[in-house]
C-alpha cells in the first residue's frame, strides 16, 4: 500500500479520475513545502504506470519510490537540485524518446514557482503540444508565481495540510516514538516534511542525547562538577528539558537494576555504574530532583543556573543519605 497520510479526499479524487482514465496529461500540485506534494507526484506516477492501481508493491511502484524508474524523471533532482537553462534544455531533449517500459513517460518538475521565467517558458513549449507519450507533474507553493499560460494548461490540485493525528501516525510508523512524534506534529502543525527534516537533523537530537549521556556518566560516578558542566552545554530551557528527559531514563534504568527489574537500557554502562555507586534512596532522590526540574515552572531558570541547582540538590541528597 502506498501511504498517503491525511490526504484521503485528494487520493480518492485522483483514484476515481484514474479509474475513468481521465487523469490530465499535465497536473499541478500546489501546497506548502513539506505538505506531501512530492509523495502525491509519486503516487500519481504510480497511477499512470502501475498495472494494479498504484499498489505500492509491484516492481514499478517500488522503482518509482526509489527514484529508479526509467520513465519517471524528477527533473530538478536529475539536474542536481537546481534548474539551469543549459542542463534543462539538454534534459528536455529526452522527451522525444519513447518510454522504456510502459506507454507513458512522466516528467516531474518540482518547485516550478521558483523557476526563472526562461525555464517556465521552456516548460510551456513542452506542454502546449506534448507528444502522446508524455505526462507532466508540477509542484509549487505559490500558484501566483507560475505564469498564467502554464496554469491554464494544467489541472490544479491543492494539497491540504495533514491533520495532527495522521502526521503522528506517519512518524510513528516510520519509527519515531509516539511522544516525540506528537510533539513534532504539534510544533509543525502536521507538516510531515518539516517534522521529518527536524528528525533527520540529527545534529540537534544526537547532540542532546550525547549531552545527557555525558551528564549521566558524570553523575553515575558522583561527579557533580562534570554533571553541571555537561548540563550547561544546553542552549535553552527546551534543550535542557530534552536532556533531562534522557538523563532520567538512564537513571530509571539504574533504579530498575537495583530493584531487580528488567530495563531496556538507553545507556547500559552508565546505568550499571549508577546502580553500583548509589543506594536506592539516593537514586530516587536524584530522579525526584530531575523530574522536578522538568515539571516545575518555578525552576524556569537558564540552563546554567538549573544545572547548578540540580548539582547542588544532588550533592545535598548525597550528604543527606551518606552522612
Ligand atoms: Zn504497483
Amino acid at each position: 500500500m502506498t501511504r498517503l497520510y491525511g490526504k484521503d479526499e485528494l487520493k480518492e479524487i485522483l483514484d476515481l479520475t484514474a479509474e475513468k482514465n481521465r487523469l490530465s496529461h499535465a497536473i499541478m500540485f500546489s501546497g506548502r513545502k513539506g505538505s506531501g506534494r512530492k509523495t502525491l507526484a509519486r503516487y500519481t506516477a504510480k497511477l499512470f504506470l502501475c498495472e494494479n492501481n498504484a499498489c505500492g508493491e509491484c516492481p514499478t511502484c517500488r522503482n518509482i519510490d526509489m527514484n529508479a524508474h526509467p520513465d519517471v524523471i524528477f527533473v530538478k533532482e536529475t539536474l542536481g537540485g537546481k534548474y539551469e537553462m543549459k542542463t534543462l534544455r539538454e534534459l528536455l531533449k529526452g522527451t522525444v524518446i519513447k518510454p522504456n517500459n510502459g506507454d507513458v513517460k512522466i516528467y516531474v518538475f518540482e518547485d516550478c514557482d521558483s523557476m526563472l521565467t526562461q525555464h517556465q517558458n521552456a516548460l510551456l513549449k513542452l506542454i502546449e503540444e506534448p507528444p502522446a507519450h508524455l505526462r507532466f507533474i508540477f509542484t509549487c507553493e505559490n500558484v501566483n508565481l507560475v505564469p498564467i499560460t502554464v496554469m491554464s494548461r494544467v489541472t490544479l490540485y491543492e494539497v491540504p495540510e495533514t491533520d495532527i493525528e495522521s502526521c503522528v501516525r506517519c512518524l510513528v510508523e516510520d519509527g519515531t516514538d509516539e511522544s516525540r512524534a506528537r510533539e513534532l506534529a504539534e510544533t509543525f502543525s502536521g507538516n510531515i516534511g518539516e517534522c521529518k527534516s527536524a528528525l533527520s537533523d540529527d545534529s540537534i537530537e544526537t547532540r542532546l542525547l550525547n549531552t545527557a549521556k555525558k551528564a549521566a556518566a558524570a553523575a553515575s560516578v558522583k561527579d557533580g562538577f562534570g554533571t553541571a558542566a555537561a548540563l550547561s552545554e544546553t542552549k535553552d530551557r527546551a534543550e535542557l528539558s530534552a536532556v533531562m528527559g534522557y538523563f532520567t531514563r538512564i537513571f530509571r534504568d539504574a533504579l530498575a537494576v537495583k530493584e531487580g527489574a528488567c530495563a531496556d537500557f538507553a545507556d547500559k554502562r552508565t546505568s550499571l555504574a549508577a546502580a553500583e555507586n548509589y543506594t536506592e534512596d539516593e537514586l530516587i532522590f536524584l530522579l525526584d530532583r530531575a523530574f522536578e526540574i522538568n515539571a516545575n515552572e518555578i525552576y524556569n531558570l537558564n540552563p546554567a543556573l538549573t544545572a547548578a541547582y540540580f548539582t547542588a540538590a544532588f550533592a545535598e541528597g548525597k550528604e543527606g543519605n551518606n552522612g
